[in-house]
């Protein structure tokens, strides 16, 4: 309060003096002003309305990519070189969560040598290389013998078993991959390759003797309840881990929405199925008289299996269907063939594997051969004869 006075003193002193100067000076005061607001005002908007009222008023602001949001730019520059470097399957050594960084670094990804790897050994290969693999195969459990640098059939086959065991693609060629996972200690070993118990292979070309019986059959329906699973024949029975499998799949199918599930025939004995040749020989005979038994008998073996060499035998087969209904097509028969490897099954005879099965595709017929088996079948689309040959069963 009491320096104030001097200070608007002097400036009223001023003023009187040049009443004429204190107009020119206000008004070039306003015109600085305004000018300093003419430049200003072009950057402002930029940061505000892209910000703040993008949804409400999109037509005010035509400013086209003033975004400050600078997290554009580094995103192909962190997957390109990983999709280019690893390819297919390589989807498990990208970085866990490449989340988008608040703080982007435009520097070229380090990644590493995409050559860097070991060389691919096949059959044909010999040397230290095949010799060092065939020793950690040996050290595992895949292969016996020595390891002699010699990559044959024997390693091939050791190779196959490994990558199907550890959840490779088994091509039995030993690949950067699979010679890492070899190496890197982490690998599974053969003992802990799928059980053989569901693995019996029973065929136009493996017979069971006439007097086979599995052990621990039970009673489909004193497993699975009527309102999962309608029983089509009463007292229709089948190996128990494979009913409670079956009970376990179709379980989830309905609660995918997924319901009116029929189960055709399972465990067949030897005389049932004796009876199911008779039945159709007796048919053709009837519709085409002329024909000879042996030209009935074979024209019934197309479609059906003889005494001993049908998979319903071992108790481990279904035949899942639809009542009322042909069941190719239906949504069952998409999510069984979609599912049902999760639980432990194969389809068993499709039109692919024909020529190697010898029998025309079933889309009903599905067969329990563990989940480990199953998903290696159903990865590497091997049928169980291709299964049984790779895995030297
Ligand atoms: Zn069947």
């Amino acid at each position: 309060m009491n320096r104030q006075p001097p200070i608007r003193g002097r400036k009223k002193r001023r003023a009187a003096a040049n009443p004429l100067l204190r107009v020119l000076l206000a008004a070039l005061g306003v015109a600085l002003i305004v000018a300093l607001c003419a430049l200003i005002t072009p950057l402002m908007p930029q940061v505000d309305p892209s910000t703040m009222q993008p949804a409400a008023a999109p037509t005010a602001t035509p400013v086209p990519t003033p975004s400050p949001e600078p997290t554009i730019t580094p995103t192909p520059a962190i997957y390109a070189p990983f999709g280019a470097q690893y390819g297919h399957g390589g989807e498990d050594l990208l970085p866990e969560t490449p989340a988008p960084s608040a703080t982007p670094t435009p520097t070229p990804q380090p990644t590493p040598s995409p050559t860097s790897g070991y060389t691919t050994l096949r059959k044909g290969s010999t040397g230290a290389q095949v010799a060092r693999m065939q020793q950690a195969l040996i050290d595992l459990g895949y292969l016996s013998g020595a390891a002699d640098g010699d990559f044959g059939s024997g390693t091939q086959r050791a190779v196959t078993q490994f990558q199907a065991v550890n959840g490779l693609s088994a091509d039995g060629i030993a690949g950067t991959k699979t010679l890492t996972l070899l190496y890197g200690g982490d690998a599974l070993s053969a003992d802990e390759a799928p059980e053989m118990d569901y693995l019996m292979l029973v065929n136009r070309d493996n017979a069971l003797p006439a007097d086979y019986v599995p052990t621990d059959l039970v009673a489909i329906a004193d497993v699975i309840p009527e309102s999962v699973l309608k029983v089509k024949y009463r007292g229709t029975e089948a190996n128990r881990v494979a009913t409670q499998a079956l009970y376990r799949m179709l379980e989830d199918a309905i609660e995918d929405g997924v319901s009116n599930w029929q189960v055709s025939s399972a465990y067949r004995r030897y005389s049932d199925q004796q009876a199911l040749v008779d039945q159709s020989v007796a048919r053709y005979q009837k519709n085409n008289p002329s024909w000879s038994r042996d030209r009935c008998l074979s024209a019934t073996y197309q479609t059906v299996a003889p005494a001993g060499t049908s998979e319903h035998m071992t108790g481990l087969a279904f035949d899942i269907t639809v009542p009322g209904v042909s069941f190719t097509g239906t949504e069952q028969q998409k999510w069984l063939h979609e599912h049902c490897y999760e639980y432990g099954f194969v389809v068993r005879f499709t039109e692919e594997k024909q020529a190697i099965t010898g029998f025309l595709a079933e889309s009903w017929h599905i067969r329990y051969v563990g989940t480990e088996a199953a998903q290696i079948m159903t990865y590497n689309d091997w049928c169980l004869e291709e299964y049984v040959e790779k895995m030297g069963l």
